[in-house]
């Protein structure tokens, strides 16, 4: 054999660099199913159903070309359990002349790839990977000699620099961010009608996939029932046009707003097909941008859904390469708590944490508000491990990939990377869940109270972290008046807010 190109989880497309040139008479493809991967961390049942399933459509469509796929499934014990066991005991018996690879989108994965070859002796080549915008040597550059790493620079360069919803070199509309037109919250009344997005019920393969997760995984979180995601590309593209027809028009405006019973909103639900590389960035944002042309969707939802591929996804993942390994380990706060129980099961008074979380188990789901500013804003407020959220995140979600998930967990949610890229952290009390949700409406909880037995548990948190770390956020021209707020409260107030939430502390640690 010539060439044993090995295909990741993640990496599901035909443009795949390392397939480029593929000599069907010379060449073979390697696909690994590894349990390992599955229960590295306590994975939702619907993450590892996508991609079992999502790898096996693609496997099937390598060979309709005619391409020798060698895959390795769960049941296929050679190797052992992990990725770096099974393909090196495919490299010892295989003896290809080379291992073609594009680029892990994981750390991990990289080292255990090249691990592997050296063990093996098998030389490796490893393709840089064409799906992203930036490459990794360009972010590297943008991020060099800069003090603190900004999106919004960044996604002006790479506007300017792909063309996106430009003109002439300057942004369309005349702004770069149509911030303040979006992200309102629904009226008291709510969101009135919701769209309803396409659903992709299970073929044959799916089937097969949901039942061995069920046999095979049966202690893992999360519900199968639900299961309608997107797992080959034609799926994938049918997603798009549908978000683009009927969400797009909408979606910045709501794109923040949380409301009880409504799991996906204006959202695209496309962020796991993308993940997965059943869809190419520049396609999702040509068709964006096409659509705001034939005057089929408003500029600021267009360009608020823009923004988050061509500039928050890919700043993401410049950020990832650029800090690991050493971002699996901030702990800029040093917070040890252990993650509550209730993150897996959803069973907490809390109205939003349930909500949020229910959903999250329903589905493998939850827009960014949600996991920013709920669960991910409760785990900084109440202290708890940056490792273990990341590990929940990690596990929880459909779309959930390393490189994607580990900057926003401990970069945006958790400023456990001490503001390298985010400017403060992102704490809110209960006032602002309840001005972009309805959760806090029959809650038994009160967003507005501190202490007290219906204090709600973000608010006295919050007050707690701004007592807390007084001089931190004093220093910082974003936080001073939050500083400030807390300064302002007498001695016994402070000493209050503080028995209070060691009190909830207390109580989540054993609940
Ligand atoms: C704590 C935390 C963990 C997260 N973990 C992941 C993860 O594992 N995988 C993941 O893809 N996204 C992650 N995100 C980002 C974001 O929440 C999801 O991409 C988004 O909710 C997916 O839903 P959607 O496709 O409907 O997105 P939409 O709201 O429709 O946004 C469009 C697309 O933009 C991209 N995008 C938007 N925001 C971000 C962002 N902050 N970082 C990277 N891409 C972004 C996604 O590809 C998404 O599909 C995380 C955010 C937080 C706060
Ligand atoms: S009152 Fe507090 S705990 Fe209850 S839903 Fe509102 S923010 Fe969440």
């Amino acid at each position: 054999m010539r060439n044993l190109i090995l295909i990741l989880g993640d990496q599901l497309s035909l443009d795949n660099p390392a397939l480029a040139g593929i000599d069907a008479l010379q060449d073979r493809v390697l696909m690994i199913e590894a349990p390992g991967e599955a229960t590295r961390v306590w994975n939702h049942r619907a993450r590892i159903a996508i991609f079992l399933s999502a790898m096996r459509h693609f496997a099937g469509q390598l060979r309709g070309r005619g391409i020798t796929v060698d895959y390795r499934d769960l049941d296929d014990r050679r190797g052992g359990d992990s990725l770096r066991g099974r393909l090196l005991a495919t490299l010892k018996t295989e003896r290809p002349q080379r291992l073609r690879v594009c680029e892990a989108g994981e750390y991990s994965a990289a080292a255990d790839i090249a691990a592997a070859c050296a063990e093996a002796d098998v030389p490796l080549a490893v393709l840089p990977d064409s799906h992203f915008l930036c490459s990794r040597a360009e972010f590297a550059e943008w991020a060099k000699g800069r003090k603190e790493l900004r999106m919004e620079f960044f996604y002006r360069e790479m506007r300017r620099r792909h063309g996106a919803l430009m003109r002439n070199g300057k942004p369309e509309g005349g702004r770069w961010n149509f911030d303040a037109e979006n992200r309102a919250g629904f009226p008291k009344t709510g969101p009135g009608e919701l769209p309803t997005p396409p659903s992709f019920p299970p073929d044959a393969i799916t089937r097969e996939v949901l039942a061995l997760v069920e046999r095979r995984f049966a202690e893992h979180p999360g519900a199968l029932q639900h299961f309608a995601w997107p797992v080959t590309r034609d799926d994938a593209l049918h997603a798009l046009a549908d978000f683009i027809r009927h969400r797009l028009p909408r979606f910045g405006q709501h794109q923040d707003a949380m409301w009880s019973d409504m799991p996906f909103g204006w959202h695209s639900l496309l962020s796991a097909a993308l993940n997965l590389k059943l869809l190419d960035p520049r396609e999702v944002i040509a068709a964006a941008e096409a659509a705001w042309r034939e005057g089929a969707a408003p500029l600021e939802s267009v360009e608020g859904f823009i923004r988050q591929i061509l500039g928050w996804r890919e700043f993401i993942r410049g950020v990832y390469w650029l800090d690991m390994p050493g971002l699996l380990e901030a702990n800029h706060y040093r917070h040890e708590r252990p993650l509550p129980r209730f993150y897996w099961t959803a069973e907490t008074d809390m109205n939003c944490m349930r909500e949020t979380i229910g959903q999250t188990l329903r589905y493998g789901y939850a827009h960014h508000i949600q996991r920013l500013m709920v669960t991910g804003n409760f785990a900084l407020l109440a202290g708890i491990n940056p490792r273990a959220v990341h590990e929940w995140y990690l596990a929880v979600y459909v779309d959930a990939v390393e490189w994607a998930e580990l900057p926003n967990t401990t970069g945006m949610a958790l400023f456990a990377n001490g503001g390298r890229f985010t400017s403060k952290p992102y704490i809110a009390s209960g006032a602002y869940i309840s001005r972009m949700s309805n959760y806090c409406t029959g809650c038994r909880y009160d967003p507005k109270q501190k202490t007290g037995p219906r204090a709600c548990p973000f608010t006295t948190l919050y007050w707690n972290f701004i007592d807390r770390h007084e001089a931190e956020l004093a220093a910082n021209p974003r936080t001073v008046l939050m500083a400030r707020n807390v300064a302002r409260l007498d001695a016994g107030a402070r000493a209050a807010i503080r028995e209070a939430a060691g009190n909830i502390l207390d109580t989540i640690a054993t609940a």
